[in-house]
């Protein structure tokens, strides 16, 4: 088990997601990551080992700016764990970030294809199939999220959390599950996402 924490709001996102990582750490992981928005580009930070490193990395969060963001605690189950497998995941652009509970049963049929279209991948995870194919849909549909994300569920098998942000809609985190938990906390200061309520 592991976790996943989103935010969007007034507050900057990197410290709350910080905070609410370490109220899942009772799960177990192996790695902890974050990616937020800092109002032209989406950054990311990961590190294997306990998430006090990656405070330590951010100084708390302090040195990635931004309102909105996804942050992961990872188990792994495809990919070692080490800072390459950490979540979030991007596409080669760094346009789209991933971080992903579960497993995506096809990714390796669904990997060849996207290889065989020339896309690169740099981790060994099977998470990293659902940050290119968004990718390779949102070229499809012309930047159309919802149904760049539909297309996606149709062609993934296996169970999922999924938490994602799009650098072009800056405004929003998208969310979407199957057979692994996510739940939507909603605040006058801003919305969460979560794998469980603490
Ligand atoms: N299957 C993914 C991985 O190995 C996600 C693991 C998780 O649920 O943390 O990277």
């Amino acid at each position: 088990m592991c976790g996943i924490v989103g935010y969007i709001g007034k507050r900057q996102a990197a410290p709350v997601l910080l905070d609410g990582l370490s109220k899942l750490e009772y799960r177990g992981y192996d790695s902890a990551g974050l990616a937020i928005y800092d109002g032209s580009a989406i950054n990311i930070q990961k590190s294997t080992g306990r998430l006090k490193v990656l405070s330590e990395l951010t100084h708390d969060g302090s040195t990635m700016p931004g309102t909105v963001g996804i942050g992961h605690t990872r188990w792994a189950t495809h990919g070692e764990p080490n800072d390459t497998n950490a979540h979030p995941h991007f596409n080669e652009a760094r346009s789209i970030a991933v971080v992903h509970n579960g497993i995506i049963e096809n990714y390796i049929k669904l990997k060849k294809k996207l290889v065989d279209r020339g896309y690169r991948f740099v981790s060994d995870t099977d998470t990293e199939i659902v940050a290119h194919l968004l990718d390779y849909y949102c070229k499809k549909t012309q930047g159309e999220v919802i149904e760049t994300i539909t297309e996606v569920m149709h062609r993934v098998e296996g169970s999922y959390a999924l938490g994602i942000l799009f650098a072009d809609c800056p405004d929003k985190v998208y969310a979407l599950r199957k057979d692994s938990p996510l739940i939507v906390g909603k605040s006058a200061d801003g919305n969460l996402i979560a794998s469980d309520v603490p």
